[in-house]
């Protein structure tokens, strides 16, 4: 960026100059999708040498056991044909491009399927496309609202943690919304707003106590909201991975990540990834709201391992030379060594209500091969 043009925190600081104080979620939006050079509109944040590395840039394993995953599914749904499969923030197209090619030992399933990727950034659909073009071709969508309305698979990876969250906090005995302001010294800072309840059934057992924080995701509920709509006339399942907590519970977990270190969230706004842990109790009470059958959470490490990854990963490394033998062991670690991704990160799946437990939820287990 030339020093001429205005730094993206410039236009925050007149924004909110003029209209005041903003909410934490509009902040995140702001920060990650709102503005021509928000933190995915603009660049390349993801891979070795972007701000942080995903599981589907670990290993190829990941990508592939989520096909054999989609693959059961579409099977449960009595194979349709067409139907969509889809993914919510495809980052550069790797866990798709895996999971294409793994899927073309599954008769028929390529052929039926038309893939739709939402993503709001062009710098990555470019990405997508270049990776994809063999396999098929992907319409995009900006959301979920644009997809047809057919049998529907849907896949997210590290796609909820990006959707802003709203904080309130509890001051002086009552619940208030947390919001970004400006301080008297021109600079960013969080503040109490508005009196402004958050959704009661995300608030813990145990009373809150001053200065707890609590966050929820509008975007979340909006989102299974739509699934449930079109679950209730087609058969639809959607595979959710993210790092998270399982139980309703208080806390700031809003993080900036830059160059694979922590940043403060409003240090670089529009220039450093934010993110917030994922509430798996408020998606899955979501789901419940929206008429869907909610499974898990398990822990990444259990989907995989159930999934067959020893199997496929030995396969691999029999037809490997020496050094991509190690990387392809230290890949697979990594997702599920329970110190690395393995327990932090989750899965959880929701399905059309009345269809059978999706593997390895229930009792079926799928192997890879
Ligand atoms: N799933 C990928 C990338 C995760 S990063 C992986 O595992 O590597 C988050 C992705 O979601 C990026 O592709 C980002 O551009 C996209 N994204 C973030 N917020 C979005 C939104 N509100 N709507 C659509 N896509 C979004």
């Amino acid at each position: 960026m030339s020093t001429m043009e205005p730094s993206p925190v410039d236009g925050l600081k007149r924004r909110l100059e003029t209209s005041g104080p903003m909410s934490v979620g509009d902040y995140m939006a702001w920060c990650l999708t709102g503005s021509g050079t928000s933190y995915y509109r603009s660049g390349n944040p993801l891979g070795a040498t972007g701000d942080f590395v995903t599981a589907p840039e670990v290993s190829q394993i990941f990508g592939e056991l989520i096909a054999v995953w989609a693959c059961s599914v579409w099977q449960a749904m009595g194979e349709p044909s067409p139907f969509v499969l889809a993914e919510l923030g495809p980052g550069r197209g790797t866990l798709m491009q895996d999971a294409l090619r793994a899927a073309r030992s599954m008769p028929g399933f390529l052929e039926a399927a038309q893939i739709h990727l939402i993503e709001t950034s062009a710098t990555l659909r470019e990405r997508q496309d270049q990776l994809l073009s063999q396999f098929c071709r992907p319409q995009w969508h900006e959301t979920v609202k644009a997809v047809p309305a057919e049998p529907l698979i849907v896949i997210a990876n590290e796609f909820f943690d990006a959707l802003p969250v709203e904080q309130h906090i509890y001051d002086n005995g009552s619940w208030r919304r947390r919001v970004v302001s400006l301080t008297e010294a021109g600079k960013l800072g969080f503040s109490t707003g508005r009196l402004a309840l958050p959704p009661v059934e995300l608030i813990p057992a145990e009373a809150p106590r001053e200065g707890d924080i609590l966050e929820h995701r509008p975007g979340a509920t909006a989102l299974i909201q739509e699934f449930g709509r079109r679950a209730q006339s087609a058969p639809f399942a959607m595979l959710i991975f993210d790092y998270g907590y399982e139980r309703r519970d208080y806390g700031d977990t809003l993080q900036a990540v830059r160059a694979h270190g922590y940043a403060d969230p409003l240090e670089a706004p529009g220039e450093a990834d934010l993110s917030a842990h994922v509430n798996f109790a408020e998606l899955s009470q979501a789901a419940n709201t929206a008429r869907l059958d909610v499974w898990g959470p398990l822990p990444q490490s259990e989907f995989l391992l159930s999934l067959g990854l020893e199997h496929r990963l030995r396969q691999l490394m029999n037809s490997a030379d020496e050094e991509q033998r190690a990387a392809l062991f230290l890949g697979a670690r990594r997702l599920v060594d329970p110190f690395q991704m393995g327990s932090l990160f989750k899965v959880m799946a929701m399905t059309s209500p009345g269809m059978p437990a999706p593997a390895p939820f229930g009792k079926q287990v799928a192997v890879y091969g």
